[in-house]
């Protein structure tokens, strides 16, 4: 083109030539000019260099000595033909975005030359806050704004479509950014390593003591084995059986368990009483099962722990007694308690008057415990 010639006159020159107040400008249609830009734009080239990316100080070139397509004609042209470079520097630091305004206006703007400054030192800043604080969307939209009202006609119909949507995408971004914050992604894998943490403490200590989620709950003489307390009383159906459910469970994995039977003796509901006041506010149920001195539950939590499997680890690893245990009491068959000698189970016996007393042997059915196992 003839005026890629004016290139390589003079720069300074040029300058002087091109650097009109911006008011003497101000009532000119800018789309009316025609083809001052390639001039200007050499000389904004020239003269601020440092101001321009190679990347539209290369398109702009190549746009000028372009044969095939048209070098363009009017800034609505020019502006197009640098449309496709703005996506790729708008992201980029502050002075990717000084650039091109700088360098495409000041042909359209020889005259506005001075006013774009102000707007694009604002633009600048926000697209840099934009960039290096990431979070920091919100004071951008009114420095654009400013930006924009600020600029030629043609530039404004342009940029404003360029630069809201880098606002509209900015607006999803706070929250994405908030969550991505360091110091909140820190803190959540901090928790969360604490959480593995603590589980897997637990599942080391659920290891090495398998009661251990127990609570320590030991029936006399009950530290070192099985201990269930039942009632052979059928008053109760459900009870009864529940009762039968945990001996044939504790007899499946051959444990030598203590029974307690509560109708035998009134001292063992004492003892459940005083063991699970805590636990059960309706006072003691049966049947309830201890293992080594803790309390681990009644028929329900038996059963679904041999359901599991994990009742056998229980008792392999706590090393319980095997075995037939009081079951094999040749004296009272595991019932712990024989019939009282003394009174015969009825609990009276003759005093020296020939009147009847309360029996000391035995309890108050009549029992006594086994002298074989007891
Ligand atoms: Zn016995
Ligand atoms: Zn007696």
């Amino acid at each position: 083109m003839g005026c890629s010639s004016s290139k390589r006159v003079d720069a300074a020159a040029i300058a002087d030539v091109y650097r009109p107040a911006p008011a003497s400008f101000t009532v000119f249609d800018i789309n009316s000019i025609q083809e001052p830009w390639i001039v200007v734009d050499s000389t904004a080239h020239q003269q601020k260099p440092t101001h321009v990316p190679a990347k539209i100080l290369e398109k702009l070139n190549s746009l000028e000595a372009a044969e095939e397509p048209a070098p363009p004609h009017s800034w609505d042209e020019v502006s197009k033909a640098l449309e496709d470079l703005k996506p790729t520097f708008q992201p980029k630091p502050v002075t990717p975005k000084l650039g091109p305004i700088q360098q495409s206006p000041p042909p359209a703007a020889q005259e506005s030359l001075v006013v774009p400054k102000k707007p694009n030192l604002g633009n600048s800043k926000s697209f840099h806050t934009l960039e290096e604080l990431d979070a920091k969307l919100s004071p951008k939209p009114t420095v654009l704004r400013k930006t924009e009202s600020t600029r030629s006609e043609l530039k404004k119909s342009d940029s404003k479509s360029e630069l809201r949507s880098p606002l509209v995408d900015g607006a999803g971004e706070p929250a994405k950014s908030v969550k991505e914050n360091i110091f909140i992604v820190r803190d959540r894998l901090e928790r969360e390593k604490e959480g593995k943490l603590a589980n897997i403490e637990k599942i080391l200590a659920i290891k090495r003591d398998p009661l251990s989620e127990y609570p320590q709950k030991c029936p006399p003489g009950g530290a070192d084995t099985v201990v269930i307390y039942t009632t052979s009383l059928q008053g109760v159906r459900r009870t009864y059986e529940d009762c039968n459910r945990v001996r044939a469970i504790l007899e499946l994995h051959r444990v030598a368990y203590d029974e307690r039977d509560v109708s035998f003796h009134g001292g063992f509901l004492s003892e459940l009483k005083e063991l699970l006041a805590a636990e059960e506010e309706v006072g003691p149920r049966v049947p309830r099962v201890f293992i080594k001195g803790r309390y681990v539950g009644g028929a329900e939590e038996v059963a679904e722990l041999n359901d599991s499997g994990r009742l056998g680890r229980i008792l392999c690893r706590t090393g319980v007694e095997r075995g037939v245990g009081r079951l094999g009491c040749q004296g009272c068959g595991g019932a712990r308690f024989v019939p009282c000698l003394e009174c015969g189970g009825s609990c009276k016996v003759a005093a020296e008057g020939g009147d009847k007393v309360r029996c000391t042997k035995c309890n108050e059915n009549g029992l006594v415990h086994c002298p074989t196992c007891f």
